[in-house]
């Protein structure tokens, strides 16, 4: 149902894009001069891993092929850095980059392709003085040393000293202000970005830059405090915010009604009504009508769907209901342009998917270009395996948050201007 009352018409031009379009200003790996140079890619290999330590997919690895064949092809001798998991600065065994050294060779299965036990060191050192050009040569997970996310300028410098330039094709972490994403910047004259960075910003700002329109955003997930960023961001350069999932809940609280047992984010609520009752943007933001709830979300014994009217106290909103999904497929059915971050409902359970799962599959099945904004949203796409049929998956949830919040991002701030 809508909840405000814009009476302006939207006016993107009054918007700051100067944070998201900045990546234009700097260089791009083809102005750089990589050939026959050792060259410090920093690369996202956040890989999901099975118990048994094996990768179950390898799509992070496969965005970077396009600056990994681009090195190649300019004889440059390649060293590759990433981080796995979170080792908190110590040594954790199956967080080691061996799985993923396994992966790159068979990638490259005409290429050399190394792999070191430490990113920085006299050992590290001596073996890139011996990598020959078209090598690869994959460093140990840098997040072992506490330094890498304290951005020690000691421990950048360390990393710095193993190449000639740097290039950050890691868009995940691109929000991050860490030792391997933003430190090690200081120290090269030739520093730039990658296809897969440019790609996602490409793609992330022109969605903002200009929309096609009716252009519509959807927000969902739990987090609150994240997404209302977007919110202020994009109210009076979208057309529509629809909003499900979790943080729905925070917004019907905020319009008087009782949400049970529900996630909500009470800090933000005066935040949330200084929306609603602002008129001067021509922005309508809908909330649903009805929801899925259920009296526990673990191991359910009663779901049933009720109007938002009728959240009882010892319910628990997880999806959003039949009535809200084909209120917010009429105004899907209206637009040229979504942008989608966060799920309808608790997707990864059977029971609660029904939401997420049919917004999907209308967009899917429609015309409208589609921009998932990454994170929980891409891996719902996923589960229900509409990606192929999306015009953009962003690969970095963070990251692509901050985009759309058009806050800046330190790892594109720190390399060279063109
Ligand atoms: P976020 O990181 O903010 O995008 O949140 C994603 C998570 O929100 C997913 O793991 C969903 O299971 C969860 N989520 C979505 N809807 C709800 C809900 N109604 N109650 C609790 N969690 C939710």
């Amino acid at each position: 149902m809508l909840i405000n009352n814009p009476t302006k018409k939207v006016d993107y031009t009054v918007r700051d894009l100067s944070n998201i379009l900045k990546f234009r200003e700097k260089k791009f790996i083809t102005d750089l001069d990589v050939f026959n140079k050792r060259v410090l890619v920093r690369v996202d290999y956040n890989v999901p891993l099975d118990k048994n330590g094996k990768i179950t997919d390898t799509r992070r690895i496969a965005n970077t092929l396009p600056t990994l064949n681009y090195l190649l092809k300019e004889k440059s001798k390649i060293i590759l850095i990433s981080h796995l998991g979170r080792p908190n600065g110590k040594i954790v065994e199956s967080l080691r980059m061996d799985p993923i050294h396994k992966k790159l060779k068979e990638f490259f299965p005409e290429t050399n392709v190394y792999k070191i036990d430490d990113c920085i060191g006299k050992e590290v050192e001596s073996k890139v003085s011996k990598l020959k050009n078209k090598e690869i040569l994959l460093l140990e997970n840098p997040r072992f040393h506490k330094e890498e996310k304290e951005n020690d300028p000691k421990f950048a410098a360390k990393l710095a000293k193993l190449a000639d330039v740097y290039v950050d094709d890691a868009f995940a972490t691109a929000h991050r202000k860490q030792a391997s994403t933003y430190g090690v910047c200081s120290f090269f004259k030739e520093k730039g970005y990658g296809f897969l960075v440019e790609k996602e910003l490409k793609f992330l700002s022109s969605s903002i830059e200009k929309p096609q329109r009716p252009f519509t955003v959807i927000l969902g997930g739990k987090k609150v405090k994240d997404k209302l960023g977007v919110i202020k961001n994009l109210i009076g350069l979208a057309d529509n915010i629809l909003i499900g999932g979790g943080m729905a809940y925070t917004f019907l609280l905020a319009k008087g009604y009782q949400i049970g047992k529900s996630v909500k984010d009470l800090s933000k609520l005066e935040e949330i009504r200084d929306y609603l009752r602002d008129e001067t943007h021509g922005t309508r933001i809908f909330i649903p009508k009805d929801v899925l709830v259920c009296d526990e979300i673990e191991n359910p014994k009663k779901i049933k769907i009720v109007p938002v009217t009728e959240i009882g106290e010892n319910d628990i909103g997880v999806d959003i209901g039949p009535e809200t999904i084909k209120i917010f497929n009429r105004i899907l059915a209206e637009s040229k342009q979504v942008v989608w971050n966060g799920p309808m409902g608790v997707f990864e359970k059977k029971e609660f998917e029904n939401g997420t799962k049919e917004i999907a599959r209308y967009l899917a099945e429609s015309d409208i270009v589609t921009i998932i904004g990454g994170g929980d949203s891409a891996a719902a796409i996923e589960k229900f395996d509409y990606q192929d049929n999306m015009s953009f998956i962003s690969t970095g949830g963070g990251a692509s948050l901050e985009v759309m919040r058009g806050a800046p991002l330190p790892a594109i701030d720190c390399l060279s201007d063109k």
